[in-house]
């Protein structure tokens, strides 16, 4: 393993993605300065002598804390965005104002200082491409067309945003020279994924999340329109260890939109369903099985959802470079539910005392 000295800045790293990268960024030995509203997920990692910690909102930043931890790093990963369906129909303000106007300022101290960006973006810039019937297009980063819905179906304001933000990104590059990666990560799931809720209606948390829910609190699992649409699921092991290659290959990914995914998992949402369940009757043979709903996307998400039918990403910007996922589909799911089922069992343990 090479031990890395640099300095990497991670705002937003004690989110879902964010706190896995930080751990494995810590293991390989950069000083990591993170910025997030909430460090619950990264609490084991503060006392480390190599990360500081600032528990910023950056929307509330009156002390210039955002430009001085850009100054200081070789490196900003930044993280920070509202990515979850339900917010986009329920608050597309707000999800424009962080995911594209906040994070435009950070890509602006960037250009300021002269410091690499890694900016996360999001598969769904692709938008409905898979949508049209019998295409087996995958998702070329410098191919593909990026397709939107239409503005009453307001699901796409946060696509259109995070859009607008990668083509902000790469005008800097053009006119500023800034170095700069895009990443567009395609649907991982793993531990500390999203929030688990008790009651069906205690939230919307992506479908790994609103799965495991629904196994572990007994409640229906709602299939969306049928669970006829297609995603490819990556481990997030997988997914942060091609950041790792982004990250340290600067040169052959500068300037560069990188889709991290694993062309191989996919599956529809209702055999994804069907496969939890398999392995969760594996596990808990005794345990029952919560029934199958099917909802409509507007019942489920509210008026202005709208799905997106198929999301393939194509890989080869990585494969190219040596990455390889390790994951598929059964393990990556087998491996992310047996961390929620020993946390569920530990819970429902009786206590000793
Ligand atoms: N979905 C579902 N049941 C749920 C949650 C999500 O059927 O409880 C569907 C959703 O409509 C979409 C797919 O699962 O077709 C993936 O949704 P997710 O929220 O994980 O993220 P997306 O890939 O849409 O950004």
């Amino acid at each position: 393993m090479i031990m890395s000295t640099g300095t990497v800045a991670l705002f937003g790293g004690a989110g879902f993605i964010g706190s896995h990268l930080t751990e494995r960024l810590l293991e390989e030995g950069y000083h990591l300065v993170v910025v997030d509203i909430d460090s619950e997920k990264i609490e084991d990692l503060l006392s480390h002598n190599r990360i500081d910690f600032h528990e910023l909102d950056i929307r509330q930043d009156d002390a210039g804390t955002v430009t001085s931890v850009v100054e200081s790093a070789d490196v900003v990963f930044d993280l920070i965005a509202y990515a979850n369906p339900k917010q986009y129909v329920d608050m597309p303000l707000e999800v424009v104002h962080l995911n594209y106007d906040q994070n435009l300022r950070l890509v602006e101290d960037c250009v300021e200082t002269d410091t690499r960006l890694i900016q996360f973006s999001t598969s769904e810039v692709y938008g409905k491409i898979g949508n049209r019937k019998g295409d087996d297009e995958v998702f070329s980063e410098d191919g593909s067309d990026l397709i939107m819905g239409p503005v009453e179906n307001h699901r796409w304001i946060y696509a259109t945003a995070k859009q607008l933000l990668e083509r902000m990104v790469h005008a800097h590059g053009l006119e500023n020279d800034l170095d700069w990666t895009i990443i567009r990560p395609f649907n991982f799931i793993g531990r500390e994924m999203d929030y688990l809720i008790e009651e069906p209606d205690a939230g919307t948390p992506r479908v790994f999340a609103s799965f495991i829910s629904a196994l572990l609190y007994d409640h229906p699992m709602y299939l969306v329109d049928g669970g006829e649409n297609e995603r490819a699921f990556t481990h997030i092991s997988d997914a942060v260890e091609a950041m790792v290659y982004i990250l340290e290959e600067a040169e052959r990914y500068n300037r560069e939109v990188v889709n991290i995914g694993t062309p191989g998992n996919e599956t529809s949402i209702h055999d994804f369903a069907h496969l939890m369940r398999d392995i969760y009757a594996d596990r808990s043979p005794d345990g029952d099985l919560p029934p199958i709903e099917n909802v409509s996307g507007e019942e489920f998400y509210g008026a202005g959802y709208e799905d997106c039918e198929r999301r393939i990403p194509d890989a080869t910007k990585l494969t190219d470079a040596g990455w390889e996922p390790q994951y598929d589909l059964r393990e990556t799911l087998e491996e992310a539910m047996s961390y929620y089922l020993e946390k569920y069992e530990r819970a429902e343990a009786p206590s000793l005392d």
